[in-house]
């Protein structure tokens, strides 16, 4: 079954990262997996976010193969499928191209827990994968490998790839690892950056995931 809906919800993702400066022109790509039927909704090849369309969203099955839409799927629809099979809690990848996070990614460096925010949903660091060329096998393995069971990876010379629950979680990691790669950079620059220790990395997550918000009070 296709849910026009979630097509939806990829075109205003789209322009979403154009007003949040997650991405320029037609670099980046997204998708979501239905938990229902298990099809995965990605963004055409190629195309302005400015005036995607929903008859304009691919559906894909698990194999890669088209199951509805007449474009061509963004050229890192296997990496984003290699991700849902690898992970099971992941319904939304987002793979942009931020400013501040690609700096990490061109000096090989990666991004470590320095922000509560960050602690608490992106996970204990963003490594910095193997470099790969574009939208081939082996970037996505070393995407698969590079994010293990963390909800990001950079990707070197490239940008990143960020991972949720559903695409709104993934779009709010999204920016909450491009505002800490900032943060980040501008702490190096000026001093040595105190890094969050794993034990409080890991009572944050904790804590956000029983207690943060409106849990039953
Ligand atoms: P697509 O437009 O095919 O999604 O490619 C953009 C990109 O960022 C490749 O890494
Ligand atoms: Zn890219």
């Amino acid at each position: 079954m296709i849910k026009t809906e979630l097509k939806e919800t990829i075109v205003q993702t789209g322009i979403k990262m154009l007003k949040d400066g997650l991405t320029v022109g037609t670099w980046g790509n997204f998708s979501l997996r239905d938990p229902e039927t298990g099809l995965i909704y990605i963004t055409p090849s190629g195309m302005d976010y400015e005036t995607l369309k929903t008859t304009d969203v691919v559906v894909l099955d698990s194999e890669i193969n088209i199951v509805d839409g007449e474009c061509t799927p963004s050229v890192e629809k296997g990496m984003h499928i290699a991700i849902y099979n690898a992970r099971e809690d992941v319904n939304a990848v987002v793979h942009t191209h931020p400013l501040y996070s690609t700096v990490l990614g061109v000096n090989k460096m990666e991004l470590p827990a320095i922000s509560e925010d960050f602690a608490q949903i992106v996970g204990y660091k963003m490594s910095c994968s193997e470099y790969a060329l574009p939208g081939t096998d082996v970037l996505a393995q070393n995407v698969v490998k590079g994010l293990g069971k963390e909800n990001g990876v950079l990707l070197p010379n490239h940008g990143t790839v960020l991972v949720g629950a559903d695409m709104k979680s993934a779009l709010t990691i999204c920016q909450v690892a491009e505002k800490s790669a900032q943060i980040y950079i501008h702490a190096l620059s000026i001093g040595t950056p105190n890094i969050i220790p794993d034990e409080d990395v890991k009572a944050m997550q904790d804590y956000v995931r029983t207690r943060y918000g409106q849990k039953g009070n």
